[in-house]
């Protein structure tokens, strides 16, 4: 018998990952709060870092899943693979409440269902060549970035972790975190309104800015619109498609995590106009929608039957008594950070019509140092801005999904610390 061989033979990596910065915000984060519970037992900490919801699912959707999982073991309401698209009953329900209400013309064939914003913002690249020139804010969502770097759509980071190739539009107070309009020409951008993390907001106006310059460009905006159930003024735009000629140069990402509840369920949806067009290397005018459903088609077997049902409650009258409920629940708890900051003497952005309050820090200290300072004195984890970006050095997140009395006494632990300095 011959000896066996071992084949040292290497499968080959995807060396972009090895670029990637990301993984040290939040692996930071439960390590420095790892090592103050371990040298302090029995304090308890409040966490306000987290971009997770934490009030239980609306009993509509709840409701509408169980009756789907009943139907499912029967015979004739059983359902095997559904249309990758999603359901066109869900599909007509978000194209009709979430747009055509609203004054924009979508139709339910745009919406593409699936299970999560995070996942499409991410998978959308696939669809879009290597040569683009992207634009993100800084701070940012950091997926938008590092699906990037994955993709090898960009080079190495600096010693500020920016990466080359990405073009960084700084957002500040300064100019109320809206960033300003790239003086290069670039071809994707990625916005997110209300914003995580900043809970910056945009109006009308500002966005029909935007579109113009997409248009000029032939630029994409990527539109991230997850948080838009939290706005509270009416003259705000919900979807980028509320603003003229948006059909023709964005894609808008919604989800059903923040507004439902469904960050463990998994339902979110993909807005993708007809009639926006690419460039083939050939030049020939490629249309988005058909690769889009392409892709789709062949890497994704849609969301289960479940979900979808529990996703359409979501648009019954009762459902959106429950979502409102939710909403205006962490919308309250929101309201109360920002006057306790206030009070206390902080300044503060954000936290009118999206669930993260972004907090000056004071002076003579960084993110990371606030980090320690508020975990020490008041044993509460929010969040470093510097984690989002460069940009977001000297700011600090506050999310306001948590319970009443958890959010009640962080902030009063802080309104004492403050004043006994
Ligand atoms: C939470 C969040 C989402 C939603 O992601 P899902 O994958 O749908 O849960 C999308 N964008 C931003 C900026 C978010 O914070």
């Amino acid at each position: 018998m011959r000896p066996i061989h071992v084949s040292f033979q290497v499968i080959q990596v995807n060396d972009n990952y090895l670029k990637l910065k990301a993984g040290y915000l939040f692996p930071e984060i439960a390590r420095r709060v790892k090592a103050f519970s371990d040298s302090s037992p029995g304090v308890e900490l409040i966490r306000l870092g987290i971009g997770d919801v934490t009030e239980p699912l609306p009993k509509a959707c709840r409701d509408a899943m169980k009756a789907a999982i009943d139907e499912m073991g029967t015979e004739s309401g059983f359902h095997g693979y559904g249309p990758e698209q999603g359901y066109s009953w869900l599909r007509e329900s978000i194209a009709k409440s979430d747009y055509q209400t609203r004054g924009c013309e979508i139709s339910a064939d745009e919406i593409f269902v699936s299970d999560g914003s995070k996942c499409d913002s991410s998978n959308i690249l696939d669809i879009l060549g290597p040569g683009n020139r992207i634009a993100v804010t800084d701070p940012v969502y950091p997926v938008y970035v590092d699906s990037n770097v994955m993709a090898g759509r960009t080079g190495e980071a600096n010693t500020l972790g920016r990466y080359n190739g990405l073009s960084y539009l700084p957002i500040s107070a300064d100019n109320q975190f809206v960033a300003e309009i790239p003086s290069e020409p670039v071809d994707l951008i990625y916005l997110c309104f209300p914003n995580n993390p900043t809970g910056a907001v945009v109006t009308k106006e500002e966005l029909a800015r935007w579109i113009d310059f997409a248009k000029d460009n032939e630029a994409l905006i990527l539109f991230d619109a997850a948080y838009e159930a939290f706005i509270q003024d009416d003259s705000l735009p919900h979807s980028i498609y509320e603003v003229e000629g948006a059909k023709d140069c964005a894609i808008e990402f919604r989800s059903f995590s923040k507004n439902a509840g469904f960050t463990g369920t998994r339902c979110a949806f993909t807005v993708i106009p007809k009639n926006i067009h690419g460039k083939a290397q050939n030049g020939d005018s490629v249309c988005l929608w058909n690769l889009w459903n392409r892709r789709q088609s062949t890497k994704f077997n849609g969301v289960s039957y479940m979900v979808q049902r529990g996703a359409q409650a979501v648009y019954t009258s009762e459902g959106r008594k429950q979502v409102k409920a939710l909403v205006d629940f962490y919308m309250n708890n929101a309201a109360l950070i920002r006057t306790s900051l206030l009070e206390a003497g902080f300044e503060v952005h954000g936290g009118e019509h999206a669930p993260y309050v972004w907090v000056n820090v004071p002076e003579g200290m960084d993110s990371w140092g606030f980090f320690d300072f508020l975990l020490e004195k008041a044993n509460v984890v929010g969040t470093p801005g510097s984690g989002f970006g460069a940009s977001g050095e000297g700011y600090f997140r506050l999310s306001a999904f948590n319970s009443r009395t958890n959010v009640e006494t962080a902030m009063n632990r802080i309104a004492s610390i403050r004043w006994s300095k």
